[in-house]
């Protein structure tokens, strides 16, 4: 057979294995997901139903590529490729629920039309509660809507009671544990007046309905095969779903690395994957590989020195036999402007050398961080694709739009309808709430809002009121954005360049049948937003990467350079500093490095701003290599320093030559 003569053994083993259950845990690179893929294409040669096979990872873009990949291999095998399409449940934990719950509905007390709200939707309902009980005005400070729902999502992902999640992880807040529970239980049942789920509702509806037998034998039998990857970022609700669905575990592939968790901040625990084998008699099968195919043995010596500290680890160190000279490198930049300089100048030097934009990527711990970056690469004309930063859908006239198509989809939902009444000019909120007040419990909301006359001083309440009226999709978009379009104008300023914004959500909704499975996707996954000065890229052109590095998991790129690897950044200095959340840290750091295959680019920009939240402001630190990389830790790295050229540096040494801070703390270790 072919198509298995390129694995090594075992892979081949794994793609080969029977039906009992099978874990693959290994090392980045290590060719997990391609193991995976040839499995799926093995499992289809022998006659699978592709319409009986779960695939899920962390996000539809992963399992979008997951299966182009299946479907080539098979169509090598059988000359027919199965298209991507065969394969009808393909996607994320959380999609797949808000389908099957969905489906199921009616069968279990939902209301089929329910929209899903985003996080930020679901922090402006936290708030709304939190102002209802009265808890804003506290006279000591409440916890903030964002920590709310950090909390709530935290409790409801873990499983763990609410009094043990405040103490190990929102200390501050422990006073607040009587408060926070009636808050949350009104938070509860704000939603289910508004017929609204929220991200966390997607998987604990489904782990709740896994628990009744019934319904977990009809769901279970949906499929003959589930297969997962990046299991290693799951969380407790996760597992539990997944065992319910195959109890046995016939049928049941999950793959992963436990040096590559990143996602415990989302209450994501290694515990999944280290005790899925015991989970089951006898135990599943396991699978490590140890050879890594990716990247060069220079960067994976730097990634291994890196990982190597790590204080819990099950998967080993990786070998490749891809040899270089070159080393990964190590740049010190006097600051971030320079470093978005540089890495433009790389970037276009590589391009000379052959390389494609396409193949190369810039990661960065947090979204705002590649802000100087993005003004240069527009500045040079460098076309890019930002992954993970969610931009293009929180932009106000996205959401605007959004929120017209989700009212009108389920006219209870609160926090939408808030934002689409206040649109129309004379509407404000007081008058707005009054509206959703009178609407909120009659049958049919939709009819109700019609037959009320116009709030006085508030013009275009009719055209409102027929552009919310049920009409055939895509169209009904294009509708939704006409009427949209003298809003838009009114409130902003920069409207001709906001239009595009739209026009591209049109353009995206036009691939999707319906209204509800694109709001679906739109919220469960935001499309990537793209260089809006540039202009979007055309699918054939090319384009530069640029990504978090929680967006980057599974992917790889010649060319990777890495932003801000210094402390404050990675490690963030935004967590609890408890040593588990520095752990998590380090791994990021471990992410990183190998996405890249052939290059590896660390910044290391001496001075920085961050920007936290508002009321803090802009933050200017002087920065320090990151304590993942230690000075014995050097010699895997050529380390370098750039400065531009036009610089005038008198004859004082170059900012980067010496790292005090980092020194004063090898002493310690
Ligand atoms: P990650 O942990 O980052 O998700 P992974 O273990 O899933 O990585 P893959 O992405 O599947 O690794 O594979 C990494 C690279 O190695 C890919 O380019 C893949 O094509 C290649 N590769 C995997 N297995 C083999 C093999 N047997 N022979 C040649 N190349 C391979
Ligand atoms: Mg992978």
């Amino acid at each position: 057979m072919g198509y298995l003569q390129n694995l090594n053994d075992a892979q081949r083993a794994a793609v080969e294995h029977g039906l009992e259950p099978l874990l693959i845990i290994a090392g980045a690179g290590s060719g997990k997901t391609n193991t995976l893929a040839h499995r799926l294409a093995h499992l289809l040669k022998q006659g699978a139903d592709p319409r009986r096979i779960l695939l899920m990872t962390f996000s539809r873009r992963a399992a979008s590529e997951l299966t182009r990949r299946v479907s080539r291999i098979t169509e090598s095998v059988m000359g027919t490729g199965y298209a991507a399409e065969a394969l009808t449940w393909a996607g994320t934990f959380h999609g797949i629920g808000a389908r099957l719950l969905r489906d199921l509905a009616l069968q279990i007390g939902l209301n089929p039309e329910f929209t899903i709200h985003d996080r930020e939707d679901s922090a402006d309902l936290m708030n709304l509660c939190r102002h209802e009980l009265g808890f804003s005005k506290a006279q000591i400070r409440f916890p903030a809507k964002g920590t709310c729902l950090a909390i709530y999502s935290r409790v409801v992902n873990s499983g763990i009671p609410l009094a043990e999640v405040l103490i190990d992880h929102f200390p501050w807040c422990a006073m607040w544990e009587v408060e926070l529970k009636r808050l949350f239980g009104a938070y509860v049942a704000a939603k289910q007046a508004q017929n609204v789920l929220d991200y966390d509702d997607l998987l604990l509806a489904w782990a709740q309905v896994m628990q009744d037998p019934g319904f977990a034998a009809h769901i279970g039998a949906l499929w003959d095969h589930v297969l997962i990857d990046e299991y290693q970022d799951t969380n407790r609700l996760q597992a539990r779903i997944l065992l319910a669905l195959k109890p046995e575990g016939r049928g049941l592939t999950v793959v992963g690395d436990d040096a590559q968790s990143i996602y415990a901040f989302r209450a994501a625990t290694v515990r999944n994957i280290l005790d899925f084998p015991g989970a089951f008699t006898p135990p599943a099968r396991v699978v490590t590989l140890e050879r890594n195919y990716r990247s060069t043995q220079p960067i994976l010596t730097a990634a291994n020195a890196v990982i190597a500290r790590a204080s819990e680890r099950f998967t080993k160190d990786l070998w490749s036999d891809r040899t270089s000279l070159e080393k990964p490198r190590l740049v010190n930049l006097p600051n971030e402007g320079d470093q978005a300089r540089f890495v433009a100048d790389q970037v276009l030097a590589n391009r000379e050398t052959g390389m494609t934009l396409k193949q190369q990527a810039v990661l960065f711990r947090t979204s705002s961080h590649s802000g100087q970056l993005e003004i240069e690469l527009t500045r040079r004309n460098i076309p890019f694709v930002k992954f993970g930063g969610l931009k293009f859908l929180e932009a106000a006239h996205v959401k605007d739009l959004l929120a017209l198509l989700r009212f009108a989809q389920n006219p209870r939902d609160r926090v939408a309808g808030f934002r689409l009444l206040q649109l129309l000019p004379g509407l404000g909120p007081g008058t707005a709430a009054k509206v959703l007040d009178r609407i909120a419990t009659v049958p049919d909301p939709l009819a109700a809002l019609a037959q009320m006359p116009a709030p006085t001083k508030v013009t275009g309440w009719e055209d409102l009121i027929a552009v919310l009226q049920p009409a055939a999709w895509p169209e009904a978009l294009g509708r939704a954005r006409v009427w949209y379009e003298p809003h838009l104008e009114r409130i902003h300023e920069d409207a001709e360049f906001r239009r595009a914004d739209l026009l591209q959500l049109e353009q995206i909704a036009s691939a999707y049948h319906s209204r509800e499975k694109f709001l679906t996707d739109v919220t469960l996954d935001p499309p990537e937003a793209t260089s809006a000065e540039a202009g979007v890229p055309l699918k054939d052109e090319d384009y530069l990467i640029l990504s978090t590095i929680h967006s980057a998991k599974g992917q790889e790129w010649k060319a990777v350079f890495v932003l801000n690897v210094v402390d404050g950044c990675i490690s963030s200095d935004l967590g609890t500093g408890q040593s588990a959340d520095l752990e998590e840290e380090r791994r990021l750091l471990y992410v990183a490095m190998t996405r890249a295959k052939d290059q590896l680019t660390l910044g290391v920009p001496l001075r920085f701003y961050v920007t936290q939240q508002a009321k803090r402001g802009d933050r200017h630190l002087f920065a320090a290599r990151t304590r993942f990389i230690t000075s014995d830790m050097l010699q895997h790295f050529d380390v370098t320093r750039w400065a531009p050229p036009h610089a005038t540096e008198a004859a004082s040494p170059a900012p980067g030559s010496v790292d005090i801070r980092a020194s004063m703390r090898d002493m310690w270790g």
